[in-house]
């Protein structure tokens, strides 16, 4: 897309720090880090979702996310990594890899909680979309 920032970096017009390519995906430093070493990763094609990218290429993806992830683990010797998409920054399919470490204090998100009998509800809610 011609105003995507992640297809002019995969297009090589916007540099980044890359750590990662192959025909299909691109791995790079998040220009702003939750903790040093946070990578994003992303399809070379352009998708709004991950969930937009078709089975065939989604499913070459895991197994370099999870070379990616033990790489940022290995590097920055962190105690876990996060994996997560959230999608609203950047409108192009990417997913955060990010090294978290205990006590480091961080949330992702709040938790919010479900009134009696309302969390079933949604789960029929859920499963009804999935039909
Ligand atoms: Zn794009």
């Amino acid at each position: 897309m011609d105003n995507c920032i992640f297809c002019k970096i995969v297009a090589g017009q916007i540099p980044c720090a890359k750590v990662y390519e192959d025909k299909d995906t691109l791995a790079f430093l998040s220009i702003g880090p939750v903790h040093k070493g946070h990578v994003l990763v992303i399809p070379k094609k352009h998708h709004r979702w991950l969930w937009d990218v078709p089975a065939a290429e989604s499913k070459e993806l895991m197994p370099k996310l999870q070379k990616i992830a033990k790489a940022v683990e290995k590097a920055t010797r962190c105690d876990l990594v996060v994996m997560t998409v959230v999608g609203d920054e950047v409108a192009h399919a990417h997913i955060h890899l990010i090294p978290k470490f205990h006590g480091d204090g961080l949330k992702f998100w709040p938790e919010g909680k479900y009134a009696e009998g309302e969390m079933e509800e949604w789960r029929r809610k859920v499963e009804q979309a999935l039909k």
